[in-house]
């Protein structure tokens, strides 16, 4: 980790961010990341200063298996979304990276040619302990991006677990990337994420391989429709496209574009967002409080001898988180 001397002012964060200087948001977002309690005193200073200028921009999750074509959807996409003059930034979670040290992501050179437009501002997965510690990083890195002028932001998941619930809860719109003629199971994709998603699209329905992306569309068309009205009145729809071929992405921005006038007119957006906010509020309380519990001197004491007893059910898990807690507290 680089020590707080490669630390710049407050000011000097605040004015290159604004600017867009992409050295100085690259560096912003280094400093929120950083776990130094100078570095996060900084942080929180900055993203106070830069609140004001943030939430012009269309948010949007995206997500799907590893192999469902998430990156060349993101170029192709990306290349689409910058070529109407937007300024995009990616942002990416990717929870394997915690467990394994590895990412699911791959460490090959993703979205090469997004990576290289003037446009575009790619960021990789913060590193963390915890996926409420990178998703709240991940927050924070949106909001700078968008100090910075990005107007349209991806964020990326790997479209396994717990971090699409997450991700939900910090975009305006959630797309779900899916292969034709693999079943959910296959694809391991649990049925709770189709039932988070605005929109699915089947991919790499290239020429010659449309009818099976069709047929694809009328089966999660039809599973979809079982699903109860959200309340902001949005019916999710499922979209065919080919990122290596560039078709049927313009239709799926056509439909992120009309998602977001109908959910300004009906009031959604901006409650959506107020909801947001107030969400990751208490997130962050739950995260913080089991940061402070795990690091107390007294409960780092015990807690080996503590989980090797309810391990052999010499105790109960119940009792011990209490004594547990009691102890956090008296400390
Ligand atoms: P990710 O793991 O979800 O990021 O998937 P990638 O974008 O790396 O794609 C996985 C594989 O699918 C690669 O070999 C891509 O070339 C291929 N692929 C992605 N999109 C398409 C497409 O539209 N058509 C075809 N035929 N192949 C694609």
């Amino acid at each position: 980790m680089k020590s707080p001397k490669n630390r710049l002012s407050l000011a000097t964060y605040k004015e290159g961010v604004l600017k867009g200087d992409r050295v100085i948001l690259s560096r912003a977002i280094t400093l929120i990341e950083s776990t130094l309690e100078s570095d996060q005193a900084l942080a929180d200073e900055l993203i106070r200063e830069i609140l004001p200028y943030t939430g012009k921009s269309i948010r949007i999750g995206i997500t799907g298996v590893p192999g469902v074509g998430k990156s060349t959807f993101i170029e192709s996409f990306g290349s689409l979304v910058t070529s109407h003059g937007h300024k995009l930034a990616v942002l990416a979670i990717d929870p394997s990276s915690q467990r394994s040290g590895g990412s699911i992501m791959g460490d090959k050179t993703r979205m090469e040619l997004l990576s290289h437009h003037p446009k575009a501002y790619i960021r990789p997965s913060a590193a963390g302990t915890s996926l409420g510690g990178v998703s709240a990083k991940t927050r924070e890195a949106m909001l700078l991006c968008e100090a910075a002028g990005h107007d349209v932001i991806f964020i990326e998941t790997v479209g396994v677990g717990q971090s699409e619930i997450m991700v939900r809860d910090m975009v305006d719109f959630f797309l779900l990337l899916m292969l034709a003629g693999a079943g959910d199971e296959l694809q391991g994709i649990k049925k709770g994420i189709i039932e988070i998603a605005d929109a699915i699209a089947i991919t790499k329905a290239d020429s010659g391989n449309e009818a099976q992306a069709k047929r694809a569309k009328l089966e999660y068309s039809n599973a979809l429709h079982l699903f109860p009205l959200a309340e902001n009145g949005w019916t999710p729809q499922v979209k065919i496209c080919s990122a290596l071929e560039n078709k049927g992405l313009a239709e799926i921005w056509d439909m992120i574009q009309s998602y977001k006038i109908q959910m300004i007119e009906r009031g959604h957006f901006e409650k959506n967002r107020k909801d947001q906010r107030v969400h990751w509020m208490h997130e962050h309380i739950k995260h913080l409080l089991g940061l402070h519990f795990y690091q107390n001197e007294k409960v780092k004491a015990l807690i080996k001898s503590i989980e090797e007893k309810v391990a052999k059910e010499e105790e109960s898990p119940i009792a011990m988180a209490k004594m547990l807690l009691n102890t956090y507290h008296q400390a």
